[in-house]
């Protein structure tokens, strides 16, 4: 008979080792087996030559759901995993030479944001005042807890947030919202960029996720010290101390199942029995292939994927003292390029995401050199043929960022590198290798978009409805991707499986 207390997780992301360490702690026997050779799923690293790069996120908002593990734990979280606040969200480019770099601080932001777009201060001030009043009347309370369950609605907080629905922008879009309330089109451009947070497209995402960069300029944005990595390697590593046992290179081929009970996971010939088995494993793709005979909700699985992307990850042999650490370089036109990504393919003028850690990070980059991730948004893979469109791609990014960033030559004579002769090493991913790599169903960055009203209640919840003793957690389940809300999802989960 098993051990009642034994449960076994299905990947290595970060809501898997969240999950571990919460149930471990909870004074489980947890089994972790990851198909990868090591823990972090999207959230793992790599190095090319002397560079070092964090393969996924590259922005870390609410670091304080990381402590929370090690002090549940007993342990002092600055003891094992430290982070420093950026003064400097993100530095943002447009092509007529505006240039805006974003304060952290709400205040700062409308402050800087009249002085470069000659705007009324009042007009940020009020935009982020009410983003603030959206996340706390519904973000707190629908993100932590599971949508499925009744005391959830039977929550006052949701009453509450219930009746102020007509306030909440739910039934119009995040850039009518921007083009009513922030009115300067490079404004309404720079908070568009939020959707894709969560892989949506800011002309269908309902206007309620205007509350997203809140988490940024509220509650701020950060890098821990070794880089990204380190938030799945102290995870790891914590859970290693509490003795949950990993066993990488460990492909889950199957969850088995009789009657309506979990049984455990079939890996290799062997069934590993366990009375709790946790899925981190995209919710899509489990269904799928490890749950073959399972009804398949398939309202549920059938959302719109969030988007994916092609990432030009570069050995740099120059430093840019003008980039910071997050560094936006817009299109002329925002629509189309959603437009395009919609119909699945890649705007002709593409918006390019160029993030620098080796400007905090000691040892990312060698001197004189900088690691650049450079990443542009893609469609979800659906057979498009990469091979075409990326060396396109390359060149039109690589086009841009030169015209921008290396004006060219006053004296031709002296010509000086251009930025393409400055690439000392260089890794590329398209979206099929993302779901090659990381498991996730057609390179999705963040399980599915959140382009309509429902997309939030329509996620799969954190526990099977049809198989007692098997849940779910991760970016593709309630409530979403991105680091903090995969962090939550394992709280929520580890919450059902301890009762
Ligand atoms: C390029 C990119 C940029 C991003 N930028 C940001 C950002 O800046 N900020 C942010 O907060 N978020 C960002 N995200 C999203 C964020 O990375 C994810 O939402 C989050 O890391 C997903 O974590 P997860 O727990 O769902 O697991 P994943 O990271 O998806 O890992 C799942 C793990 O399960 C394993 N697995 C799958 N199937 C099996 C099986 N059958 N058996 C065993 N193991 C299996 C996989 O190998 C993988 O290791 C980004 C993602 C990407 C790809």
């Amino acid at each position: 008979m098993n051990n009642p207390k034994s449960a076994i997780i299905i990947g290595a992301g970060i809501a898997g080792l969240a999950a571990a360490v919460r149930l471990a702690v909870a004074g489980y026997e947890v089994t972790v087996f990851e198909a990868n050779d090591g823990p972090g799923g999207k959230l793992s690293q790599f190095g090319l030559g002397a560079y070092r790069f964090d393969f996924g996120p590259s922005l870390f908002t609410m670091p304080q759901y990381v402590d929370e593990l090690f002090r549940l734990a007993g342990e002092e979280p600055t003891d094992h995993f430290n982070y420093a606040r950026l003064p400097e969200v993100c530095h943002y480019w447009w092509a007529d030479g505006t240039r805006f770099s974003a304060p952290g601080d709400p205040e700062e932001l409308a402050k800087a944001a009249a002085t470069t777009f000659g705007v009324p201060e009042q007009r940020v001030a009020r935009f982020m005042a009410d983003a603030a009043r959206k996340y706390e009347l519904t973000g707190r309370t629908f993100l932590e807890k599971p949508l499925q369950k009744a005391a959830t609605w039977l929550d006052l907080k949701v009453a509450g947030a219930m009746l102020r629905i007509p306030s909440l922008d739910l039934f119009t879009n995040m850039n009518a919202v921007h083009e009513r309330d922030l009115k300067h089109p490079k404004l309404v451009q720079l908070f568009n960029r939020f959707a894709t947070y969560n892989g949506s497209n800011p002309y269908k995402a309902p206007g309620l996720l205007t509350m997203i960069p809140h988490f940024e300029h509220h509650f701020g944005a950060y890098l821990p010290t070794g880089g990204m990595y380190d938030i799945s390697q102290s995870v790891y590593e914590l859970g290693k101390r509490l003795g949950v046992k990993y066993r990488f290179g460990q492909r889950v081929e199957e969850i088995a199942w009789e009657g309506k009970k979990v049984k455990g996971v079939k890996v290799g010939d062997e069934v590993q029995a366990a009375d709790t088995v946790v899925c981190n494993m995209d919710v899509w793709l489990a269904y799928d292939k490890l749950l073959p005979t399972a009804k398949k909700p398939k309202r549920t699985l059938n959302q719109q994927k969030s988007t994916s992307a092609v990432i030009f990850y570069w050995g740099v042999a120059r430093e840019f003292p003008e980039l910071g650490v997050h560094n936006i370089f817009f299109s002329e036109d925002y629509r189309q390029e959603f437009a395009e990504l919609e119909a699945g393919g890649l705007a002709d003028d593409v918006t390019v995401y160029v993030n620098i850690s080796s400007k905090l990070v000691e040892g990312d980059a060698p001197a004189g050199g900088e690691n650049w991730f450079v990443m542009v948004n893609a469609p979800a893979h659906t057979g498009q043929d990469w091979n075409t469109l990326i060396p396109e791609l390359r060149k039109r990014v690589l086009t841009m960022l030169q015209k921008r960033l290396l004006a060219p030559a006053a004296a031709p004579e002296k010509a000086t590198p251009t930025l393409e002769e400055m690439i000392v090493e260089e890794r590329i991913i398209t979206p099929p290798e993302i779901e090659r790599l990381t498991g996730s169903h057609q390179g999705g960055l963040y399980g599915t978009s959140s382009n309509n009203t429902m997309a939030a209640f329509l996620r799969h919840p954190n526990f099977s409805s049809q198989i007692e003793g098997l849940y779910f957690l991760g970016g593709s389940v309630h409530p979403g991707g991105g680091v903090p809300l995969c962090l939550l999802s394992a709280k929520i989960t580890a919450e059902l499986v301890v009762g």
